[in-house]
Parts: structure tokens; sequence; C-alpha cells
């Protein structure tokens, strides 16, 4: 069958601001699609600009609370400054500011039509650069997220009977996701990221593994800060892509976080696009349906260069290293001083990547003790 793909976006993504000082950044959408753009990746064969919509807010009640929607509706209307510290509305971290509910609504509306078109249109893969707003729980906002757009994309391939893989390879636990699936056992949760010892949101241990019929079927890989990029591939080898392809779903589903890059303002992990296209190419070669959003990554370089390269992926094209002239110099005018779309293969200073191996092997071997008869069958 001819290759077919989609990716989701919208101009209106941008028409938002989290505040001035608020380290998510709308831009990062623009940004993310003019490099796509700047490489003639928005007019290949076979692969089709879509338009985000907002989703319907039915669908929306298949996770969250109806008194967390009502709340949100009613403080996105209003004029006056609101907060609701039991739902998480109105910190630094989930501001409430006028339309922020259409706008939340907006991004996963593009993730559920990612969805819709794998699912019901057959297209190889849909990717939604505004989604991955993978903290919301059922009544409460977190960590900049305030409706989980994966979970509600999911719930619609639940739906029509699919078995899913959630991969997040976001440098935060996908904490909302996990809570929406950990007694289910027809989406394997596979988070890695870095680990909650220190760091937001503070869960995703390995010994988290899912209860009662999703009792293993949940996988959480925590990395040390420091985890470079041969480190985050032997942890992608050895236990992630052994149990997507045991699991063998009927759709895959990623979070594209790029917040794990070294130059991210927010993390410590030590991850390259030399790390993330290894993960893309080996994703692309399960040739699986293939739903994809955005997610975390606080250096707006970092989430073009990212999604550019998993687009590139999806539509199995190769592009050149160095980022096109004309986008180099519409970015150093904005102060950004990147050439290349790719960086070379990044080791961490000696020490602090021993401490990180030594932290990811016993991880991965708990993971193969615990999951893989489970899932795969035998210890090997
Ligand atoms: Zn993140």
């Amino acid at each position: 069958m001819p290759r077919k793909t989609a990716l989701i976006y919208s101009q209106s993504f941008e028409q938002f601001s989290y505040g001035e000082s608020h380290p998510f950044k709308v831009q990062r959408f623009r940004l993310a699609f003019e490099l796509i753009a700047a490489y003639g990746l928005d007019r290949l064969p076979g692969a089709e600009v879509h338009q985000a919509a907002p989703v319907e807010e039915e669908r929306l009640l298949s996770f969250h609370d109806s008194s967390y929607l009502q709340r949100m509706r009613e403080f996105s209307s209003s004029t006056e400054p609101r907060a609701d510290f039991l739902y998480g509305l109105g910190g630094a971290e989930n501001p409430v500011i006028p339309g922020f509910y259409d706008w939340a609504k907006l991004g996963t509306g593009g993730t559920v039509e990612a969805a819709r078109l794998v699912v019901d249109e057959g297209y190889t893969a849909a990717f939604n650069l505004a989604g991955g707003y993978h903290h919301a729980h059922r009544a409460k906002a977190s960590g900049f997220s305030y409706l989980n757009d994966a979970v509600i994309a999911i719930n619609l391939l639940l739906e029509r009977g699919k078995r899913v893989v959630y991969l997040d390879l976001d440098a935060h636990h996908g904490d909302g996701v996990q809570e929406a699936y950990y007694d289910d056992d027809r989406v394997l949760v596979i988070s890695i990221h870095e680990s909650g010892i220190y760091f937001f949101p503070g869960t995703g241990f390995d010994n988290e593994a899912g209860e009662g019929s999703g009792y293993g079927y949940t996988v959480n890989i925590p990395l040390l800060a420091h985890s470079d990029d041969p480190l985050y591939m032997k942890a992608f080898d050895e236990v992630i892509y052994p149990l997507i392809a045991a699991f063998n779903p009927d759709i895959l589903v990623t979070q594209l976080g790029a917040d794990t890059f070294r130059t991210d303002p927010l993390t410590r992990l030590e991850i390259t696009t030399h790390g993330y296209s290894y993960i893309m190419r080996k994703l692309a070669a399960l040739k699986m349906p293939w739903v994809a959003m955005g997610g975390g990554g606080y250096d707006l370089m970092n989430t073009a260069r990212a999604w550019t390269i998993a687009w590139s992926v999806m539509n199995d094209v190769k592009i050149p290293p160095a980022l096109p002239a004309q986008f180099v110099n519409s970015i150093s005018a904005m102060g950004y001083p990147n050439r290349m779309l790719t960086d070379a293969m990044h080791w961490a200073d000696e020490e602090d990547r021993n401490t990180a191996l030594d932290a990811v092997e016993c991880s991965i071997a708990r993971i193969r003790k615990l999951h893989f008869p489970l899932l795969i069958g035998s210890t090997q």
C-alpha cells in the first residue's frame, strides 16, 4: 500500500501565551513548521498538511471529569483572575488566561484527528505538533497540561477495538497517561524519562508496573541526570524495542518531547538528535500505523529540529544535515546560532555517565525480570 501521511498544524496553535516568563513558548510550533517547510517536507507526494479543529467536548469525557471541564470552561471565559488549586488551575505552571480552554481543545483536537486518520482512513502516520500534554490528570491540570490529548486519542483507538503501544520519549514521566491505563492490558504504556527522584512529576519508577489485568503493561525506565546518547539507545534496544515488538500493537502512539536534549534549560539529560533519530528510525522500521504528537522541549530549536527529523523519518525522506540557508538567516535574526539539523553522538563526562550507566543497567535488569516473562514469555 502506498505511504500516506498527515502533519497536523494550525496557525492558531500560536494564538495563546502562558505568559512572558513561562518556559512553554507557543512559537515552537511555527518554528518547527517553518523548518519542515524549509526542507520542502510540507509538500511531499503522499504527505498532507491538515488543519486542527477543536475536539468535541463529548470526547473529553472519555477521560476527564465533567466538573473539571466545567471549571475550565468557566475560567476560560472569565476576564477576572481566577484560580482553583484543587483542579491545578491558576498557578505558575497552569495559568488561567482567557481562552486557555479553547486553545487546549484545539491541541487535543489535533491529536484526535491524527488518530482518526490512522485508524479510520488508513494513513501510515499522522503527527500533531501541538500535542503530548501527558501530565493532565482526570480532574487536574499539571505540568503545562490542561487536557490529556494522548489519552483522548488513545480512547478513540480503543473504541475501534485496537490494541495500542504508547511510547513516551519526553524527559518527564508520562504520569497522566499512566494513570489512565494502569489497570488496562489493551494499552502498553512505556515511558523513558529523567528519574523522579529529584525531578517533576516525581513518579515513573521501574516498580510502577500496572495493577490488576494491567499488571506488566506499564513500563517505566527512569534515567539519571547526564544519561547520554549511547545509554539512551541501549535502553531502547534492550527493553523498549523488544517489548513493542512482542506486544505487536495495531497502532503505535508516541509522545515525541525533545526536552531530553542536552541543551534543554529545564532538564539534565544529555541526549542529542543522534539518539533521537536512531529511535525514530527503529520505530519506523516496525512498519506499524503511527500516531505521533509533540511534547516538551524548552529550547525551541531542539523541538524544531527533533520534529523535523521525526516527520522526515515518517515519510522515509533523507534530508541534508545542514539547516537550509534561508532558515538559518531567519533564526539568526531571532538569536539562534544553530547551523545544523543533526548533532554528533554525545557521551557525557566519564564519572557522570558511569553513575547513569549503573542505574540504567539496574532498571533494564528489573524490567527484563518483571515484564519480559509476562509480555515476551521468557527472560531472554
Ligand atoms: Zn517534558
